[in-house]
């Protein structure tokens, strides 16, 4: 067996192109650069929890991934497109809202506040987007929208407001309205960290479901239980920078660095 193949085996993901690439981002907001030069790869199907202190970058660098933030150097591909930018030659043009928008469907975001429209029922939430965004017409909007809300166990719940379902039931809803758009990745941002504690595991299972079922996926979180069952790599972050990267065996559970040690420590 020669050694492209052994490392295929190893890895599964060796010869699958990166469903995002992240090159030299650089982030500064005014004098203060929050991220410093970050590299990372996300394969097909891969699970990629991002642990790190508060302040460390995680939610820019998430949000420089679909352009809710704009970098200042380094580039972001998603399924083979450079985000937020259109190529010409060796030059970069940044592309009109309009165009972000329609990129931004690629990469479905689950933040830590549900932001789920108040006056709208859980069915018409989901079908927003695609109408507005994708043109999608109302009957296959609908259609969509029943298969994301049965995917997180929330069908029943299609004819209900936000306001009358708990944190969890709020959080799954909007799991499913970012399915919806059927994206190439999945970025959460600490999508448990507002919710009361009995409330995080079916959250933490319809995301585990979604990871079975071979989403690709960034995980900002502080749930170390998920990140060691679910995470096919873990990254830790300090200052702005990826300080380690690897499996959970390795970075949780015997860091290389100090400073991942003692952030682990602080949480554990
Ligand atoms: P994390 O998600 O790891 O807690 P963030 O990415 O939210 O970290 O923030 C990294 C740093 O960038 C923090 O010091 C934060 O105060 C700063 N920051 C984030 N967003 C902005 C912004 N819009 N304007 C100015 N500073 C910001
Ligand atoms: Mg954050």
């Amino acid at each position: 067996m020669n050694a492209t193949a052994s490392a295929a085996q190893a890895t599964g993901t060796v010869n699958s192109d990166p469903i995002v690439r992240i090159i030299d981002l650089h982030k500064s907001f005014g004098p203060v650069e929050v991220l410093k030069g970050v590299d990372l790869e996300v394969h097909r199907g891969q699970v990629v929890v991002i642990l790190g202190r508060s302040g460390s970058g995680k939610s820019t660098m998430l949000r420089c991934v679909n352009h809710l933030e704009r970098p200042s150097r380094g580039t972001v591909v998603v399924d083979g497109e450079v985000i937020g930018y259109r190529v010409k030659g060796h030059k970069l043009y940044e592309l009109p809202s309009s165009a972000i928008a329609k990129q931004r469907t690629k990469t479905g975001m689950v933040f830590q506040a549900y932001n789920l429209f108040p006056h709208m029922t859980v069915l018409e939430n989901l079908i927003e987007a695609p109408r507005r965004v994708k043109g999608v017409n109302r009957d296959k909007a609908v259609a969509d929208a029943m298969q994301a809300l049965e995917e997180v166990g929330m069908a029943l719940k299609a004819d209900a407001y936000p306001g009358t379902l708990s944190g969890g039931q709020q959080q799954r809803v909007a799991i499913a309205r970012a399915l919806v758009m059927k994206p190439s990745v999945m970025l959460f941002d600490e999508p448990t960290s507002a919710l009361d504690p009995e409330l995080v595991g079916e959250v933490l299972n319809v995301m585990r479901r979604l990871a079975t079922s071979g989403m690709t996926m960034m995980v900002v979180t502080h749930e170390i239980g998920f990140a060691r069952s679910v995470a096919d790599e873990v990254v830790f972050m300090s200052e702005g920078q990826l300080v380690e990267k690897g499996p959970p065996s390795q970075v949780i559970d015997a860091p290389l660095h100090e400073s991942t040690r003692a952030f682990i420590d602080s949480i554990l």
